[in-house]
């Protein structure tokens, strides 16, 4: 029996979903394979965040607790990550592909001598390693990786499971931890927020995203209206982010955010393979683009042909009507 480890990522005081859904998967794989599911909480509030983890059904969970993590600082955190791969001992050590993990992974897998893969949209274990896809290529190309050996670091993109609740009795380990200031060396000085949407656009159930379609200002007041009534976060295709129109955060794509919400609406997007990249894994797309020519109709689920400002405001009053 070996030990499956997933990285519990909270930002900003909550814990991120895409955590939730890697452990629900390693759950369900060590159940298949007759492995442990276990956890490891790394803040400076660990212990907070213990009782949800629990009811994702980690059989044991290690918390390491110390003001340094309340910013992300690799020095300390691959610091903890090593002790807790130390103690833990895990055949396989999963993230959620998040940016602090992108920050983090090669150090830490040079520091354990692990192989890694990262930012998969799927994975599972072999008799002897890991066999896991990655889009690659502006996710133009799923490539099919192997990984062995006796410790593997993966990296899983938000919204490759679903999180699944299952309540277990999980032994909580608190692992101390110190850190001598001068052996940290980086400072940080400031963390610059968005000005816009304040959701994490990787973490989104539902997305209104705007394009080049919406560039006026009843074309905004229209998908600002949609994402409200469906209680979205809005994106937007670099158009709209170029022209200063949205903020660069909200950017979709191969230089944006990769994102796979439940439901994702396409409002005046072409589908250039750019914008695809960053939501081809949406569960159900939904385009509104006045080109029936649009690539965008090619990866969607439901398609509406016909001008967004003709089709939005009864859109939005049949939504209004359901949700009354
Ligand atoms: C290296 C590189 C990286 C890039 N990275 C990204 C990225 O991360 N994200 C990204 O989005 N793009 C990216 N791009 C840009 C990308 O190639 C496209 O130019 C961009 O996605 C186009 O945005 P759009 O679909 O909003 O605009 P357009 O391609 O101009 O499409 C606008 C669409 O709106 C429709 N439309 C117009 N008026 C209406 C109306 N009244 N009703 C209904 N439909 C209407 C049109 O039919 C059209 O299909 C990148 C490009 C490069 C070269």
């Amino acid at each position: 029996m070996s030990t499956l480890l997933t990285h519990i990522a909270i930002s900003d005081g909550t814990i991120k979903r895409s955590s939730l859904e890697v452990l629900s998967y390693l759950r369900q794989q060590a159940d298949t394979h007759g492995h442990d599911a276990e956890a490891v909480i790394i803040d400076a509030a660990a212990s907070d965040f213990v009782e949800q983890v629990r009811q994702y059904g980690a059989s044991k969970i290690y918390t390491v607790e110390d003001p340094v993590f309340k910013n992300h600082i690799n020095t300390p955190l691959l610091k903890a990550l090593a002790l807790v791969m130390d103690k833990a001992d895990p055949y396989l050590f999963a993230f959620a592909s998040t940016e602090g993990t992108k920050d983090i992974l090669g150090a830490l897998a040079a520091n354990q001598d692990a192989a890694v893969l990262s930012d998969v949209s799927a994975f599972e274990l072999t008799g002897d390693g890991i066999k896991a896809t990655r889009p690659v290529m502006a996710a133009k190309i799923l490539s099919e990786n192997e990984a062995r050996g006796d410790k593997i670091l993966i990296s899983v993109r938000s919204g490759s499971y679903e999180a699944n609740p299952k309540g277990a009795d999980g032994e909580v380990v608190n692992i101390d931890f110190s850190i001598d200031e001068n052996e940290i060396q980086a400072t940080l000085r400031e963390i610059i927020g968005a000005s816009g949407d304040k959701v994490d656009l990787s973490e989104a159930e539902t997305i209104v995203a705007a394009g080049r379609g919406t560039r006026d200002e009843e074309g905004q007041r229209l998908v600002t209206e949609l994402a409200s009534v469906l209680n979205a976060s809005i994106g937007a295709s670099r158009a709209l982010t170029e022209a200063g129109i949205l903020d660069p955060s909200l950017q979709i794509g191969q230089t944006g955010k990769v994102v796979s919400p439940r439901l994702y609406i396409a409002v005046g997007i072409s589908g250039a393979i750019q914008h695809v990249a960053g939501m081809a894994s949406s569960k159900v797309i939904v385009a509104i683009n006045k080109d029936p020519e649009a690539p965008i109709f090619d990866i969607a689920d439901y398609g509406i042909v016909g001008d967004l400002y003709k089709v939005l405001p009864p859109f939005i009053e049949e939504l209004k009507n359901i949700k009354r």
